[in-house]
């Protein structure tokens, strides 16, 4: 599968900083290979790398981009998730898996000009709800969960377990 790329708009530090973190988090689990986050945010971008540090895998982050700019020189689909657009179970049908693709997901209110960019608005039902739900089901269904449990070389490896917390030191 091509590469995935999340652009993170309207990140305010002082409030989004939980919910933003959150975002790179479970993108990075689901398989994406980075975000770009519009606000330039140096303690975001701190807590990312200290979990791709210790976890491992091949996860990018850089704060302060713009998003037009990386709409524009961004090669690929661009996927713009929003409770306005169309059906999911309908766009999987259509978005190519053959070529990258960028998931653009609002913190406040998105631009209209957003919405023109984009090659496709789809929403994750059509109640609004939050941008953490609307990616990591985006990611689970367009991905099949292809990433939940591979192998990221981290210094730490978590060992699934039905009861107890199994944690593997590799270095
Ligand atoms: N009031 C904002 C607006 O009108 O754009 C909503 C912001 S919402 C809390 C943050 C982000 O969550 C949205 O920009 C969108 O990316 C995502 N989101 C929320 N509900 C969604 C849904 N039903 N389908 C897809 N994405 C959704």
């Amino acid at each position: 599968m091509s590469d995935i790329w999340i652009m993170r708009i309207g990140h305010r530090p002082d409030r989004d900083k939980r919910v933003t973190t959150h975002v790179a988090l479970s993108s990075r689990a689901l398989g994406a290979r980075g975000i770009y986050v519009d606000t330039k945010d140096s303690k975001l971008e701190e807590s990312v790398r200290s979990v791709v540090n210790r976890f491992g895998g091949d996860y990018t982050i850089k704060t302060g981009i713009s998003w037009k700019v990386a709409i524009k020189d961004f090669k690929g689909k661009k996927v713009h998730l929003t409770m306005y657009g169309q059906r999911i179970d309908e766009a999987l049908n259509v978005i190519p898996k053959d070529e990258d693709i960028m998931i653009i997901v609002g913190a406040k209110k998105v631009p209209l000009e957003v919405y023109q960019c984009a090659d496709y608005n789809i929403s994750v039902g059509n109640q609004p709800h939050s941008e953490i739900a609307a990616l990591a089901i985006f990611l689970d269904r367009y991905t099949k969960g292809k990433a939940l449990y591979e192998n990221r070389n981290g210094t730490l490896t978590v060992v699934p377990n039905e009861r107890w917390k199994t944690v593997v030191n590799n270095s």
